[in-house]
């Protein structure tokens, strides 16, 4: 079985062609910049009989006037010329969507249909920057896949088990039964994926786990057997830990004060919560490594700014142990989790009284897959797992 996976964003694609049942990966890519006249798209072949990195990449700029011509253009290159994976679409069994919001309609891979598709229109308005893009995805592969079965992956949809008394706010209940206003959370399919692979490795079928997604978005999930129980974020990707450009949590009142005293727009609150906050906002810099390389130069901004989102961090490490009853791993993913020893350290500091004992060597050194990084006398396991969203929704579509 050929199981493509397309995770659209609004001016991105993201794609991944697996072959079943033993997960090889075929191909994977990315066209940046739909919807202008150089949008470039990077196309990487895997040698099937040599796992491992991918065996060869081709770049191109071109025109891709919108979502449709991207699509069109990564079929040619799956189907046609030297990186050539398959010999024409109707060998694609299933092609997998990443749908960001799913509410409460949906707690697992979905085979998409009218009614499904139809739900996931109604959630624009939860989650307008997201469903848009996934939901135009969906139509346009069913226009350049014919007949094949599509399948859509909710980011909610593993947040789905959480108990009412953990995704409920404190507002009128209306707002809930009519508004659904809820914490719904995101980054889904990354915990389970990584919970997954921690409890695996714990062999621990009831394994208590903190799982750290530390990526552009950053999100953590308290997840016992395999079930989440809690997660950062909330209703939006807006809540919880300091991220890239979000904020993360703040008391609402700010939002009050900007808007009023101060004088913004709903616009211009949005703008500066979603992209000018967060570790730009604290730092001058999004991207983690900038900001190692300014903590590295000695610049006091940056070294607050790592104070700020190490230490949001660790409150929710103390949140989520509560609501565990324990911890036997924490588990540090995506890009900054995976790669940022410092952030790991920082994440960790002073967590001895959970039983949390970080091996400094151990945090240093890259090798790649699952890493404990924990000393061995550590009570509680410390993981490095890198994330695969793209093979844990191909291994949903298989599942279903
Ligand atoms: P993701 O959203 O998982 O793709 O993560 C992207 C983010 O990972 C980037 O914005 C960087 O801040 C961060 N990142 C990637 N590589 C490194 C690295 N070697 N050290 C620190 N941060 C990194």
């Amino acid at each position: 079985m050929n199981i493509f996976v397309v995770n659209s964003g609004s001016s991105s694609l993201k794609y991944q062609l697996f072959r079943w049942p033993n997960e090889q990966p075929l191909c994977s890519g990315l066209v940046e910049r739909i919807g202008s006249a150089q949008a470039e798209i990077t196309h990487r072949v895997f040698d099937v009989q040599a796992p491992g990195p991918p065996a060869a990449e081709q770049r191109s700029t071109l025109a891709v006037p919108d979502y449709e011509a991207g699509l069109r253009e990564v079929v040619r290159l799956l189907t046609d010329g030297p990186g050539a994976v398959i010999g024409a679409p109707a060998e694609v069994d299933v092609v997998g969507h990443r749908v960001v919001h799913g509410g409460e309609f949906f707690t697992g891979p979905t085979l998409v249909n009218a009614g499904v598709k139809a739900k996931i229109k109604e959630l624009f308005g939860l989650a307008p920057l997201h469903n848009p893009a996934n939901y135009q995805g969906i139509e346009v592969a069913e226009r350049l896949f014919p007949g094949t079965r599509q399948v859509a992956v909710f980011d909610t949809a593993f947040h789905q088990t959480l108990p009412e008394y953990a995704f409920r706010y404190a507002l009128p209940t209306a707002l809930y039964t009519e508004q659904r206003i809820r914490k719904y959370g995101f980054h889904g399919t990354s915990h389970q994926y990584v919970a997954d692979q921690a409890t695996a490795y714990l062999q621990n079928p009831d394994a208590r786990l903190i799982t750290i997604h530390l990526g552009n978005g950053c999100s953590m999930a308290a997840v016992r057997g395999g079930r989440s129980l809690d997660t950062s974020m909330g209703f939006s990707p807006l809540a919880g830990l300091v991220m890239g450009t979000r904020s993360g949590d703040l008391d609402p009142s700010v939002l009050l004060h900007l808007l009023g005293p101060l004088g913004y727009t709903a616009e211009q609150v949005g703008t500066l919560l979603n992209k000018e906050s967060g570790m730009l906002g604290l730092a001058g810099a999004n991207d983690l490594r900038d900001v190692g390389r300014a903590l590295a130069a000695g610049d006091a901004r940056a070294a607050r700014a790592l104070d700020i989102y190490a230490y949001r961090i660790r409150q929710y490490i103390g949140a989520y142990a509560a609501v565990l009853n324990g911890l036997d791993a924490l588990v540090f993913t995506a890009g900054v989790g995976e790669n940022d020893a410092l952030v790991r350290a920082r994440a960790c500091q002073d967590l001895e009284f959970f039983g949390l004992e970080l091996d400094a060597a151990r945090n240093e050194a890259r090798t790649p897959g699952l890493r404990d990084i924990s000393r061995p006398s550590s009570r509680v396991r410390i993981l490095v797992i890198p994330t695969n969203e793209e093979l844990e929704i191909a291994r949903q579509c298989a599942t279903l």
